[in-house]
């Protein structure tokens, strides 16, 4: 088992890519605790994962409040003396032509998409960092490469994240820890989050990807077990698109 012995957080872990990547990191032996603010969502997803080698640990938790992160990364140390991994995959959209997008949808994607994984790195690196090592991969988007319409505060979020990790990539590593970040940026993939996107759209996409197809929240989950496990480990610092050639 490629994760055997190792702690991982995941975040948004209720739904869409956070689920398929707590089951994958379960068959893969990781003690994983997902983090969610749906604990319906959560609670199922643990009885789904109680067949699987590793072991699936349900956290209620919000991203964008600090007090309650500060808590949950002390807990989860105390518990478990280590944090190997941390996927800072909660994400949102708010939508909109930039005419249109609100003050409070602007606070809102910044607040859980930038504003979170700040949140959550700056408690757990002192543990990884007391530790010298650790992998953070961090849930960036095609969109915050190259934008998109209608999305102004997504690739504002987005393309803050992948400033976030080529900086920490070089920040985690200068006393000589080895403390790896990168960065997937996902293409449009079958979750909750694209639901919403109309069918018409959906398929002129299609069209427009080389794979002609969407990608399967699973094959996201595959590349973040590739980031955090130690197969990756001369990768630091990078953006790796997940999105079947849309982008070429
Ligand atoms: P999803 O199915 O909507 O899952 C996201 C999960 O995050 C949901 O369970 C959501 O809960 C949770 N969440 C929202 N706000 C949170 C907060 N403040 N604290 C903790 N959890 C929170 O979306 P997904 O498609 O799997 O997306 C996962 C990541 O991939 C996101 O960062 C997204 O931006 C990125 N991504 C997705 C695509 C795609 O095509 N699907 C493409 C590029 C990038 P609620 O459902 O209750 O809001």
């Amino acid at each position: 088992m490629r994760l055997e012995g190792k702690v991982v957080i995941i975040t948004g872990a209720g739904s869409g890519i956070g689920r398929a990547s707590v089951k994958r990191f379960c068959e893969e032996g990781a003690t994983v605790i997902g983090c969610d603010i749906d604990v319906e969502q959560l609670s199922s997803l643990a009885s789904e994962c109680k067949e699987l080698k590793g072991k699936m640990i349900p956290k209620k938790l919000d991203v964008t409040d600090r007090t309650a992160v500060q808590a949950t990364i002390d807990e989860i140390k105390n518990s478990y003396g280590r944090i190997d991994g941390l996927i800072n995959n909660a994400g949102v959209t708010r939508d909109g032509l930039l005419q249109k997008i609100s003050e409070e949808d602007w606070d809102m994607v910044i607040d859980v998409n930038l504003k979170g994984v700040f949140n959550m790195t700056q408690f757990v690196i002192p543990v990884m960092l007391e530790q010298g090592t650790g992998s953070i991969v961090n849930t960036s988007s095609i969109v915050g490469v190259y934008g998109n319409i209608g999305q102004t505060n997504y690739a504002a979020s987005k393309a803050g994240v992948n400033a976030m990790t080529k900086t920490w990539a070089k920040e985690f590593t200068r006393k000589g820890a080895k403390i790896r970040v990168n960065s997937v940026a996902p293409g449009f993939t079958k979750t909750p989050m694209t639901e919403k996107v109309p069918e018409k759209i959906l398929a002129a996409l299609e069209e427009r990807i080389p794979l002609k197809r969407m990608g399967e929240p699973e094959e996201i989950a595959d590349v973040y077990l590739f980031l955090i496990s130690d197969e990756s480990s001369y990768v630091t610092g990078q953006v790796i698109g997940v999105d079947g050639g849309l982008v070429l």
